[in-house]
């Protein structure tokens, strides 16, 4: 390759437009990979620079549906089917007002990493709609779920593409989902994963990204400090699945998460976050965080109007480990020399690609272990594809079996990453070890199918 950063240049211009999301995360790969491309002539032959980071189709379709005061309303859905080298496409639907190709571009693309990573045989894709279920009541949510569905069951599929939930697809909107795949197909079939467990959803399903990242972190600490997570204070932030199941593990293993967010303010309660109160707020009544200093007076709330400028709040709290769950680029570079001076020794990631360029860069530059996103929260889609595993053998697997599997799932890929990382000389470097040793994995698999 003549000039690789010519090359990064030509690449963007094809697939993204200006400042795009998709373009932060196809440039922290496409560098990362440098020295693998380099020393093998046979991806720039197969053209897999240019056929990878180009989605396989990308479906945007309208949605139409009635409120509950039977106005019409009209949102956008996707499904950006990105790459099926490794299996069907996989990747979760997220309903949020922020939501665009572009987001939906960088989401698939980091999924065909992740899912590569899990060593499972899944390819990668993402999907959603502009659509927020905030303040919607369940008919409504019902009633866009099925308008919504009526036109992706067209590019769905056991083994074709299998949709899971993302940050406004939870248990209920996966529900109404499937049933009206149901409906439309007549199939019972497992479609989307994430259901609920009463119609063929795997046990764990909900704890199993939140759980995993904890696993992860477990495991790599173990590897490069020798050391562990008991007693230690953490950080974490976002209030959703993620976040809650990552409070949730680290009280089983002894260490005392101090702090959750969501979109208005964070909370700070010193004597470790109360998870069930938590849950009651987020999980049963969808209300704000600043609830919970009515019951919790040691609680401090900070409202996001008073987060310091370029910066959140929840990284200015000191912490042995740090969570970003909530979304995308919510820790800036001044939020990680924050936490440096406060003496982090870890963080990893929950959500995807939580942490900006600069951000990684620094807490790559201060040596703190660094667990990237794609190898860090990839237990959901592991489990995930044990929820089709389940569906297609008719079965049900305990909660033992399936924590079992996942944990043995997420100490293989922080094995792994930690081994490449070693293998091309950056011994250490998490980001650079899951971007090479996810992308050779579909590479070489897309070599191998041909053109
Ligand atoms: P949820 O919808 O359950 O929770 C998202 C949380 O983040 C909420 O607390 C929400 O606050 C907060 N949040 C969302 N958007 C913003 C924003 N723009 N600014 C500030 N806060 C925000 O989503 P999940 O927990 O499922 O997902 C969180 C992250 O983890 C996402 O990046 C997702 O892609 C990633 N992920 C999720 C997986 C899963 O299995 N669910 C698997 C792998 C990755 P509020 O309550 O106010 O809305």
């Amino acid at each position: 390759m003549k000039n690789y950063k010519d090359e990064i240049k030509k690449l963007k211009n094809l697939n993204c437009a200006e400042d795009d999301v998709f373009f932060q995360a196809m440039e922290e790969v496409l560098l990362s990979i440098e020295p693998l491309i380099s020393s093998d002539k046979k991806y720039e032959k197969y053209a897999i620079l240019e056929r990878l980071t180009c989605p396989d189709r990308v479906i945007k379709f309208q949605v139409t549906w009635l409120n509950d005061k039977n106005e019409v309303k009209v949102n956008t859905g996707y499904r950006v089917q990105f790459n099926n080298a490794l299996g069907p496409y996989k990747g979760g639907l997220r309903f949020h007002p922020t939501v665009n190709e572009g987001i939906l571009k960088f989401l698939g693309f980091e999924q065909i990493l992740k899912n590569s990573l899990t060593g499972l045989p899944i390819g990668g894709a993402k999907g959603g709609s502009d659509f927020n279920p905030k303040g919607k009541s369940d008919f409504e949510v019902m009633k866009f779920c099925s308008a919504f569905m009526t036109e992706l069951h067209k590019y769905i599929g056991p083994r074709i593409d299998v949709p899971a939930g993302d940050i406004g697809v939870g248990g209920r909107e996966i529900g109404f989902l499937f049933g009206e795949y149901k409906k439309i197909t007549s199939t019972y079939e497992g479609v989307l994963t994430g259901k609920p467990f009463v119609f063929g959803g795997s046990l764990m399903r909900p704890e199993a990204t939140g759980y995993g990242v904890i696993y992860f972190t477990e495991t790599m600490l173990a590897t490069e400090q020798k050391e562990d997570l008991k007693g230690k204070i953490c950080t974490v932030s976002g209030a959703g699945n993620v976040a809650l199941h990552a409070i949730e593990k680290l009280f089983h293993l002894g260490a005392i998460p101090v702090t959750c967010t969501d979109s208005k303010g964070t909370i700070y309660d010193p004597r470790g976050v109360d998870i069930a109160l938590l849950k009651e707020l987020k999980l049963e009544r969808r209300a704000s965080l600043e609830e919970y200093t009515k019951t919790h007076e040691s609680a401090t709330y900070i409202p996001t109007s008073e987060y310091p400028e370029g910066g959140h709040a929840v990284w200015a709290i000191e912490c042995y480990a740090a969570f970003p769950c909530a979304t995308q680029n919510e820790l800036t570079e001044l939020d990680a020399k924050t936490l440096i001076k406060n003496g982090v020794i870890a963080v990893a990631e929950g959500a995807n690609m939580p942490s900006t360029t600069e951000a990684i860069n620094a807490f790559l530059k201060a040596k703190i272990c660094f667990a990237p996103a794609k190898a860090a929260n990839a237990g959901g889609v592991a489990v995930s594809e044990f929820e089709m595993s389940q569906n297609a053998a008719m079965q049900k697997w305990t909660f033992e079996k399936v924590d079992e599997k996942l944990k043995q799932t997420m100490q293989q890929i922080c094995k792994r990453v930690s081994l490449t990382a070693k293998d091309y000389g950056v011994e250490g470097n998490y980001v650079d070890g899951a971007n090479i040793a996810g992308f050779k994995k579909v590479a070489d698999a897309m070599i191998a199918e041909g053109i």
